[in-house]
């Protein structure tokens, strides 16, 4: 399947401001086309293709810019269009048309590999011009790779994070790859391959306070906790943010705690990253279960609506929740990661509906409800009086649900 591998590279001083001004220019383009796009012109990308020599007479500075990345922007908009046509077609309420790049975003570029040369950890990569194409306004850039990259890729995208580190992400085949190319990977990837149980099935409960709580069909439970650190980062952002609102705009200082506030909230959300990363490792790569069941999260009303008349306290912890379902959860980016680790480790998943499946106690059925506040299950029902964990609760009616449509003949 594909994979992509991204690696930080180094550039010259130079080679970061030719980067800077072909993303520019790129991003340009694909804005203006937005805009005509929003103006009601009908879009078609052999026109649009065709269109690029204009656009050059136009600004002639695209010539310094290397052709297939031009052309990549035309593929990027024809995928973002097909994308809102594909949106509008079901009848939903927000069909979201393709929108503006902002300029304080890196435009990324996406290099086709059979014009990119590696020689050792040296990545040449090209400008506009040179040959029959003209002057070159910029020299080819010299990226410094500092990892080994994978060797038959068949794309390299440049990006740069938010403190300004410049990255190449090679999309590559892992079947394609030469299996004796790294020993050691070989014999830990070995290790980690685990009898599976076939006919084994393991469903999940998704959550904000434990990211996933889990039970198989033998009736084990799993408890996966998720990123702790939200309070810690959160504390520091605050912090550095209400310090910075209060000097003058693009002051010596300003500009320092921006910088500051970028460096940490990066850090924070790698750490997220990396986290989910090891869960969703953790539950397709080495679990023996072969059937892994979750529920819709489409399903779900997880934001709080204000009040009318709120106090300060459900205030404050409408803020709190909300925060966390916007910025930290990162469910949805987990589900993302579930679903192809799944698909690599020869798993299958199952996303069913989960409706009731925390209301519903797992023994009789009874239904109560379940404010967030009550993290145990008591069951209302006299002669059953199931106290369970809520999450193990749902868990387990998440696997009983997902084992009774299968049917008992299957
Ligand atoms: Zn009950």
């Amino acid at each position: 399947m594909l994979l992509s591998q991204k690696i930080k590279i180094n550039v010259s001083e130079q080679d970061a401001a030719t980067l800077e001004f072909m993303q520019g220019k790129c991003r340009g383009l694909y804005n203006w086309w937005v805009m005509r796009l929003r103006n009601g012109e009908h879009w078609n990308i052999k026109i649009a293709k065709k269109s690029l020599r204009e656009s050059k007479a136009y600004d002639p500075d695209l010539n310094f810019v290397y052709g297939k990345l031009l052309a990549e922007v035309y593929f990027r908009l024809e995928k973002a269009m097909q994308a809102f046509f594909e949106r509008v077609t079901p009848g939903e309420k927000k069909p979201g048309f393709p929108r503006f790049k902002p300029r304080h975003q890196f435009f990324t570029l996406c290099y086709p590999a059979m014009y990119l040369e590696v020689q050792g950890n040296t990545l040449i990569l090209p400008t506009g011009g040179g040959g029959k194409w003209g002057p070159k306004g910029y020299p080819n850039i010299v990226a410094h790779l500092t990892e080994t990259p994978p060797e038959h890729f068949r794309e390299v995208a440049v990006s740069r994070d938010a403190c300004g580190n410049y990255y190449c992400s090679f999309v590559y085949d892992d079947a394609e790859q030469h299996q004796d190319q790294d020993p050691k990977e070989n014999t830990r990837k070995k290790r980690e391959q685990r009898p599976m149980r076939e006919d084994g099935t393991m469903a999940f409960d998704l959550g904000i306070k434990t990211l996933a709580t889990g039970v198989t069909d033998q009736g084990r439970f799993y408890h996966i906790g998720g990123f702790k650190g939200y309070r810690y980062y959160n504390k520091q952002l605050d912090k550095l943010r209400s310090k910075r609102d209060r000097c003058k705009k693009k002051s010596r200082r300003y500009i320092h705690l921006s910088k500051v506030y970028k460096r940490v909230s990066e850090r924070k959300r790698n750490k997220q990253r990396d986290c989910l990363h090891k869960a969703s490792h953790l539950i397709a790569g080495k679990l023996a279960e072969r059937a892994v069941v979750i529920g819709d999260l489409s399903q779900r009303q997880m934001v709080m609506k204000k009040k009318e008349s709120e106090t300060p306290k459900e205030r404050n912890k409408r803020r709190i929740r909300n925060r966390m379902v916007y910025n930290d959860w990162g469910l949805y980016g987990f589900v993302q990661m579930l679903e192809y680790k799944c698909l690599r480790f020869g798993k299958e998943l199952y996303i069913i509906s989960e409706r009731d499946t925390t209301k519903m106690c797992s023994a009789c059925q009874n239904k109560q409800d379940m404010p967030l506040w009550k993290r145990t299950y008591r069951c209302s029902n006299e002669n059953c009086g199931l106290v369970m964990d809520r999450d193990e609760n749902s868990a387990v009616n998440i696997r009983e649900r997902f084992l009774a449509r299968l049917g008992p003949h299957t």
